[in-house]
């Protein structure tokens, strides 16, 4: 955890680049996932993923959800506001956990997500969860550093045609809307709850029972 307000967004933006302890063996994953159209093989072969992208980077592990479903969303004068088909959350517990969920089906017209987005969307996660346990940053803005790290990603495994160049958004950086996360002394053992919209909003997104 850095102490400097500030440095989190520093060092994101600083950064492009994935650093492995191995090189991560999941191509062979990564083009099956652009084969796949079905929410739970999606789930399979995308969790597989995780899994050899954890192992090779040294992090604590990532669950993924595939959900057979549209995304809620938001409209902002009648046009889509929300445009992110997937959530990372991180619980600080020793180790943390983080988890990723997907919706499989595009918002308002509820078609299966494009093979590419899904994979996208599965990588942009995974970077999240690589900022909070790898790098050890306490938010992970969503800066040029952090996209330039989804196309180095994307390129190691051979599938960088997935990941189109994204500017960096002034203000979508400072507060991604895809990450839930509570500071250490918020959420960690023996802390006080959260506060009641975050509570909320995970149980929106991860609940219980079935979403
Ligand atoms: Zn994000």
């Amino acid at each position: 955890m850095t102490g400097v307000p500030g440095s989190a967004y520093q060092r994101s933006k600083g950064l492009e680049t994935v650093s492995w302890k191995q090189f991560p063996l999941g191509r062979g994953l990564a083009l099956s996932l652009l084969e796949e159209q079905e929410a739970a093989r999606r789930q399979v072969t995308g969790q597989a993923l995780l899994d050899a992208l954890d192992e090779a980077a040294g992090l604590p592990a990532c669950k993924l959800v595939v959900a057979d479903r549209p995304q809620r969303h938001r409209t902002r004068d009648g046009r889509l506001a929300l445009k992110t088909y997937g959530y990372y959350r991180i619980a600080w517990e020793a180790p943390p956990r983080g988890s990723i969920r997907i919706y499989n089906l595009t918002a308002i017209r509820q078609q299966v997500l494009a093979p590419k987005v899904f994979l996208e969307t599965l990588l942009h996660e995974w970077v999240h969860h690589y900022d909070f346990t790898g790098l050890q940053l306490d938010r992970s803005p969503h800066t040029s550093g952090f996209y330039g790290r989804i196309r180095d990603l994307a390129e190691t495994l051979g599938v960088g045609y997935v990941t189109p160049p994204r500017r960096e958004m002034p203000g979508a950086a400072q507060v991604p809307d895809d990450v839930l996360s509570a500071a250490p002394d918020r959420l960690g053992p023996g802390g006080a709850a959260p506060p009641q919209w975050i509570r909320d909003q995970v149980m929106g997104l991860f609940g219980r029972g079935g979403h």
